[in-house]
C-alpha cells in the first residue's frame, strides 16, 4: 500500500482524552478515531489489525470443531422473555420497539439467541456435541464507557455457545474451549493468566477468564506463587486466620457511643482489634433491605452478596431507608434487631466464630459489647462475602496470596442448563428419550484484545506490533530525491508485493525524521530503509526490526527472501 494513496492520519501529540497507552497510541497511529462517547471508527490502517485478530480467531475455532454462525443483532424480546433476563439484563441492554411496537434488544449477548437456532435445527443426540460460534457486534449501554475500545458501546465479540448431551460431554467442550484460547492469545502474542471468574449473571459455576497482566486493567486479581491459584478478586476466597475460641463468653451490654460510628473511631473508643467489631451494612437487593454483616476488619465483596442473595440490583442504602430498618442513623447498624424490626441478613462465615464481638446497637450513639453470635442472635443465612485481598491466605494452600490488575480479553464458562431448560430444548437420545442438553460459553472481546496487545508491546516511540496482528508486515521508507530515484524505490515495492509480502510503502514527500517517527509509532515489525547507498552504486538497503536496536545492510537482490525468512520466524515464534 502506498502511503500518498493512503489515509493515516497520525498525530504528534498525545490526545488529552486519551489516558491509557492503548488509547492514546491507537489515536496517534491512525488506527481509530472517537465517533461519540464510547464508540469508535476504525480507520483502514486499525481495520486491517482488527481483520488480523478476527482471521486468527476463526481459523482455530474452526481447527476446533466449531461451526460459524451469523446471528441477527436485534434480537426478539420474545427470546429474552423466555429465559427471564428481558427484566435480569437491566439498563446496559439496549431496547427498542419496530414501527409496529415490537420490542427487540440490540444483543449485548447471544445466550438466548443460539439457544433458540440450536431448538429449531437439532432433534436428536447424533448431532451433539456442538459448539456454534459467530463473529459479530455486541451493543451495551456502559455505566461508563471508558479507554477507548477497551470499554465501549458497540464491540466486536466472538461468541461460541456449545451444547452437549451430559455434564462428562460439556467437560470436553470446555476443555477444548480452555486450549484453544490459549493458542489464540498466543498467536496473538499476548500473554494471558487464565483465572477462575465469577459467573455473574449468566449463571452456572465453572468459569475461567483470561487476564492480560496490566496496571490499567480494571480487574483485580489474586494470585497464589506457591500452588498457582489464580483467582478474578470478584470470585476469590481464602482461608481464614480463626479467632480463639477458648474466651469466656461475656454478658451483652450496651454502652454509649456518641458521635462514634467508623470501624477507627470504634477501634480507638474500645481499644480492640476492628475483626471483633460486626460491620453490618445496609443494602438494598431488587427493591428489598437487607443487611449484610462482615467482621470489622473487612470489606464486603459485593458480587459474593449478589449472588448470594440471587439479586439483579444491589445498592448502599439510602440513609433514610437505614433509619427506616435500624431504626438508628447510619453507624449504628447491627444485627440485634430492636423489637418489631423484621429484616433478612446476610452472615459472612467468619461471623460466627467471632466471641465478644461488638456492633452497633441500632439505636442513635449505642453499640453493644460482649456481643455473641448464636447467643444473642440467630445466624439465619450465612455466605462467604467478604473481599479477599493481598496477604490473605490461599485457599487452597495457605500462602499469602498476591494482588495485581488485568484486562478480561476472554471468557469461558459452563453454562448449565440455564437456558436449555428455561428455553425448553430437547434432543432425542440413544433410546429415544427425550433429554436437555447442556451449555457452555465462551466470548472474546476482539476490539478490547486489540488494545491489549498494544498495552503489552509498546516502547515511548510506539506501538511494537507481533507480526501475527501488524497491519502490515515491512514498512518500506523511500527517502528519494528524483523521479529516478522514484522508479528505483517502486521496484523494490512491487518486487516485495510480488513475493506475498504485506508492505506499507512510505513514498510521501516528506523529510526522513518525519517518515521514521511515523514508522516507529505505527510499530509495523519490519522496517527497510531505500535511502543513499541504496540509489548509490552499492544497491543496499538498511533493515531495522521494530524490537531491535541495531541496523543491518541487505544487498538488493536478498532483500525479499531477508523478509520473508524474518516473517516466517517471527510467526513461528507465536506459533511455539
Ligand atoms: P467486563 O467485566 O469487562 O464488563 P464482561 O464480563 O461483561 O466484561 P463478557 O460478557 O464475558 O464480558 O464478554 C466477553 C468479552 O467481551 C470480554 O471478555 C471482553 O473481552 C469483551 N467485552 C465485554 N464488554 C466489553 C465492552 N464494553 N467493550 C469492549 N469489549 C468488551
Ligand atoms: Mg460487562
Amino acid at each position: 500500500m502506498k502511503m500518498s494513496r493512503y489515509l493515516v492520519p497520525t498525530l504528534k501529540e498525545d490526545p488529552s482524552d486519551a489516558v491509557i497507552t492503548s488509547h492514546r497510541l491507537m489515536l496517534r497511529a491512525g488506527l481509530i478515531r472517537k465517533e461519540s462517547a464510547g464508540m469508535y471508527i476504525y480507520l483502514p490502517l486499525g481495520l486491517r489489525v482488527l481483520q488480523k485478530i478476527i482471521a486468527i480467531i476463526r481459523e482455530e475455532m474452526n481447527k476446533s470443531g466449531a461451526l460459524e454462525f451469523l446471528m441477527p443483532e436485534l434480537t426478539s424480546a420474545d427470546l429474552w422473555k423466555e429465559s427471564g433476563r428481558w427484566h435480569s439484563m437491566g439498563p446496559e441492554m439496549i431496547r427498542i420497539k419496530d414501527r409496529n411496537g415490537i420490542e427487540y434488544a440490540l444483543a449485548p449477548t447471544h445466550e438466548e439467541a443460539f439457544t433458540n437456532v440450536i431448538r429449531m435445527i437439532v432433534t436428536s443426540y447424533k448431532d451433539l456435541p456442538v459448539n456454534a460460534y459467530q463473529i459479530n457486534t455486541k451493543f451495551r449501554d456502559e455505566i461508563r464507557p471508558r479507554f477507548g475500545v477497551m470499554r465501549s458501546k458497540e464491540f466486536i465479540m466472538k461468541d461460541a455457545y456449545s451444547f452437549d448431551s451430559d455434564e462428562d460431554g460439556l467437560e470436553g467442550s470446555y476443555q477444548i474451549m480452555r486450549q484453544t484460547y490459549r493458542t489464540i492469545f498466543k498467536r496473538c502474542g499476548l500473554e494471558t493468566i487464565p483465572v477462575e471468574a465469577d459467573t455473574g449473571s449468566m449463571g452456572g459455576s465453572n468459569s475461567e477468564e483470561f487476564m492480560v497482566a496490566s496496571e490499567v486493567g480494571e480487574e483485580v486479581l489474586l494470585l497464589c506463587e506457591v500452588c498457582g491459584y489464580k483467582s478474578n478478586q470478584e470470585r476469590a476466597t481464602c482461608q481464614y486466620q480463626l479467632s480463639p475460641t477458648n474466651e469466656d463468653e461475656e454478658a451483652l451490654a450496651i454502652v454509649d457511643t456518641p458521635d462514634v460510628r467508623t470501624i477507627n473511631e470504634l477501634v480507638q473508643f474500645f481499644g480492640c482489634s476492628a475483626h471483633t467489631f460486626l460491620k453490618s451494612l445496609i443494602y438494598v437487593a431488587d427493591g428489598t433491605p437487607i443487611m449484610a454483616v462482615v467482621p470489622g476488619d473487612r470489606e464486603i465483596n459485593e458480587v459474593k452478596l449478589k449472588n448470594t442473595l440471587n439479586a439483579v440490583d444491589l445498592e448502599l442504602a439510602p440513609d433514610a431507608v437505614v433509619e427506616e430498618v435500624t431504626g438508628a442513623p447510619v453507624g449504628f447498624a447491627g444485627p440485634i434487631l430492636v423489637k418489631g424490626k423484621a429484616l433478612r441478613i446476610i452472615f459472612d462465615t467468619q461471623i460466627k466464630t467471632i466471641k465478644n464481638a461488638i456492633t452497633g446497637a441500632n439505636q442513635r450513639d449505642k453499640h453493644y459489647k460482649g456481643v455473641n453470635p448464636g447467643r444473642d442472635f440467630v445466624i439465619g443465612q450465612e455466605a462467604d462475602i467478604v473481599l479477599v485481598v493481598a496477604g490473605d491466605r490461599c485457599p487452597h494452600c495457605g500462602n499469602a496470596l498476591i494482588e495485581t490488575r488485568g484486562i478480561e480479553v476472554g471468557h469461558i464458562f459452563k453454562l448449565g442448563y440455564k437456558y436449555t431448560r428455561a428455553m425448553n430444548v430437547k434432543v432425542l437420545d440413544k433410546n429415544g428419550k427425550a433429554i436437555t442438553p447442556i451449555m457452555g460459553c465462551y466470548g472474546i472481546g476482539v476490539n478490547r484484545t486489540m488494545a491489549a496487545v498494544i498495552e503489552q508491546h509498546n516502547d515511548d516511540r510506539g506501538i511494537i506490533w507481533p507480526m501475527s496482528v501488524a497491519p502490515f508486515q515491512v514498512h518500506c521508507i523511500s527517502l528519494a530525491k528524483n523521479e529516478k530515484e522514484e522508479g528505483a524505490a517502486d521496484t523494490i515495492y512491487s518486487m516485495l508485493v510480488d513475493a506475498g509480502i504485506e508492505v506499507l510503502y512510505d513514498d510521501r514527500t516528506a523529510s526522513p525524521g518525519f517518515k521514521f517517527g511515523d514508522a516507529d509509532l505505527i510499530g509495523i515489525p519490519i522496517r527497510i530503509t531505500l535511502g543513499k547507498a541504496f540509489f548509490g552504486d552499492s544497491s543496499s538497503i538498511e533493515v531495522k526490526l521494530r524490537n531491535k536496536d541495531e541496523k543491518i545492510i541487505i544487498a538488493k537482490d536478498m532483500i525479499v527472501d531477508y523478509c520473508k525468512k524474518q516473517i516466517v520466524q517471527m510467526l513461528q515464534k507465536l506459533n511455539a
